[in-house]
């Protein structure tokens, strides 16, 4: 895979992952007159919860799913540039113009006036796009193995990246796909946040990782993978480094947890074998997916990821994937027990979803 670093006409990287042979260098340039964007993003912290909110209200103006001829994740053709300059690309990468956190933003007071109770801070972090492939009308399950074994190392390539820029606590690759999750663009693509904090749900599964270790003497994951592998139940598919399966306390109608068998903090800390094998497996789960409801499967993909400073010693690497959708036209919305007080209320059982996953497991259906 070659990696070129180069810079859009408002100064955001934008990163080339090729992995075809023979790609000519990567020199287009950016000729749009694109303002620099100085991006008013803050954090506060709600002194009840504990939790930091992010305010990004310059977001309100960004692109709202304009027509496939004016995707601004296509490849850029004469007269009609997008934000990638290149008339061709493998994977690319680049920072969000829109970014919800941003390493530019400017300082703010230390509290919100009159209530030093409220902490603010700038939302400095960094937030990128990745796109998986060119081609506007492909989706992630229909990628070649090959090219989710690019997508692996793009954000493995990216954690490293964005770990590694000041202020930033966790970084989280993600892909939320279809309408239905108010995706603004239909482009293959996925996002990238560098949090300047540590998530509220990683929190909470950190601590109760630490006191299952204390008990246990034992990662609270290796017991559950093995538990889930041994029973079987839910298990959709499996390899040498993966296993795929319905989480026994799902709280989605549709989840599927993908857990490597190594413990490992983070995507940068895989081997190529242990990519391979995820790259093997995941275009199976997706097909099971999108085939529950014989209709592209609205997602969220969300890889749980170690914090980039503590207790990395107790984080072990996952994707989960989940759906708004319970039948094939009906939400599930998050009404008054999931957005009051975080309770979920699933009305399927998670052994009825893996049944009907696993009878369109495209390796076991002839
Ligand atoms: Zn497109």
């Amino acid at each position: 895979m070659r990696r070129s670093v180069r810079h859009l006409a408002d100064g955001r990287e934008i990163i080339y992952f090729d992995d075809t042979p023979g790609t000519p260098e990567r020199v287009a340039r950016d000729r749009r007159k694109l303002p620099r964007q100085q991006p008013h993003a803050e954090i506060r912290r709600d002194p009840l919860t504990g939790e930091w909110v992010a305010m990004a209200a310059h977001r309100q103006t960004r692109t709202y799913r304009p027509p496939a001829d004016l995707c601004p994740l296509c490849p850029s053709v004469p007269g009609r540039p997008t934000e990638i300059p290149e008339s061709s690309y493998d994977v690319v990468a680049f920072e969000n113009r829109f970014p919800s956190f941003a390493r530019s933003v400017p300082d703010t007071p230390s509290f919100v006036e009159g209530l030093p109770m409220v902490p603010r801070e700038p939302g400095r972090g960094r937030c990128e796009v990745v796109c998986f492939t060119a081609d506007h009308d492909s989706s992630f399950g229909e990628l070649p193995v090959s090219r989710v074994r690019t997508v692996m190392d793009v954000w493995a390539d990216r954690t490293a990246a964005l770990s590694a820029m000041p202020g930033v606590a966790q970084v989280f690759p993600f892909e939320n796909r279809g309408e239905e999750i108010c995706v603004t663009l239909n482009h293959p693509h996925g996002q990238i946040y560098g949090y300047p904090f540590v998530t509220p749900r990683t929190e909470r599964m950190l601590a109760t990782a630490r006191d299952y270790q204390a008990e246990h003497g034992r990662p609270v994951m290796a017991d559950l993978l093995a538990a889930e592998r041994a029973v079987g139940r839910r298990v959709l598919a499996s390899g040498d480094h993966w296993t795929a399966f319905v989480p026994a306390a799902a709280r989605w109608p549709v989840e599927v947890h993908m857990v490597p068998h190594r413990q490992v903090p983070d995507l940068p800390a895989l081997t190529g074998d242990e990519r391979d094998g995820f790259a093997e497996l995941y275009p199976r789960v997706l097909h099971m997916l999108d085939a529950l409801y014989d209709r592209p499967l609205p997602y969220i993909a969300a890889w749980h990821q170690a914090p980039v400073v503590a207790d990395r010693d107790m984080a072990w690497l996952h994707l989960e994937v989940f759906s708004v959708l319970r039948t094939a036209d009906k939400l599930k919305y998050l009404a008054g027990s999931e957005s009051g007080m975080a309770v979920w209320i699933n009305d399927v059982t998670p052994e009825q979803i893996a049944d009907r996953l696993r009878a369109n497991d495209p390796v076991l259906v002839h």
